[in-house]
């Protein structure tokens, strides 16, 4: 079964045209990612299924049923990092989230500090976490309500290569206790290392989809430049 659907997603901003009719599916249980380089679309993407912009035509599905924000508030989801209170900890700054967000239940809180490896650092205020550890805490805002899929917009960005592995290695754990993830990266690295399945993205037209050992395969699609430099 598919998690998400696309159909034909157009979006143009003015004259830039930043998705033209995108079709994609995405199965359950998959770690999929979204390649390609900066300007390709990516971000457009995940906004236009998350309902945070709307497509100028096209459709989607979530778990076949049209997307909606009531579907939207099924799917954990990170595409910029929340503002977190510095002065405050872990567990403080994730029962601030959950209340100004409805999503999940307070008792949750310790379960997903576990869940993001956080969980003895839960009393340590958000000013002495690493970046990776304020990533991962993010993370854990994201996995309240126990979503059965988490998206991720770029989550290594800006990362030391510490934070960079801690985070893989979380979206591989993630993916093997059931979350389906879709993560978009500009990092052929990145998509070789963590996801299952990958959609190829240039100047928002996708050039394919599968799995990642069909599609890396593929050496006319990696003559086409999809990894920024
Ligand atoms: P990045 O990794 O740099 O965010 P991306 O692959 O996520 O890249 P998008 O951010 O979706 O790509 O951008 C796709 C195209 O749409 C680019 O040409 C970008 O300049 C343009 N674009 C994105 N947002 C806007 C906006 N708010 N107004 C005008 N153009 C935009």
């Amino acid at each position: 079964m598919d998690v998400l659907t696309l159909d034909s997603i157009h979006k143009s901003y003015g004259p830039i045209q930043a998705l033209k009719g995108v079709s994609l599916s995405v199965p359950r249980g998959t770690v999929f990612g979204i390649l390609g380089p900066n300007g390709s679309g990516k971000t457009t993407l995940l906004s236009i299924i998350l309902d945070v912009l709307s497509a100028d035509k096209g459709q989607y599905t979530w778990f076949d049923q049209p997307g909606s924000k009531y579907q939207r508030r099924q799917i954990g989801s990170l595409l910029e990092t929340p503002n977190f209170y510095h002065y405050l900890s872990a567990v403080n700054n994730l029962k601030i989230t959950q209340s100004i967000s409805g999503r999940g239940s307070l008792a949750e809180i310790e379960d997903v500090l576990r869940k993001v490896n956080l969980y003895e650092r839960k009393n340590s205020k958000f000013s002495t976490f690493s970046l990776g550890m304020k990533q991962r805490l993010a993370i854990a805002a994201a996995l309240l309500g126990n979503p059965p899929v988490l998206v991720l917009d770029e989550p290594t960005n800006g990362l030391d290569p510490v934070g960079i592995a801690e985070i893989r290695s979380l979206i591989k754990q993630l993916s093997e206790n059931g979350t389906t993830i879709i993560l978009a990266s500009h990092l052929l690295d990145e998509v070789e290392k963590v996801c299952t399945h990958v959609a190829i993205l240039k100047t928002g037209t996708l050039i394919t989809q599968g799995t990642v050992d069909e599609v890396l395969a593929d050496e006319d699609v990696l003559e086409l430049g999809v990894e920024d430099q």
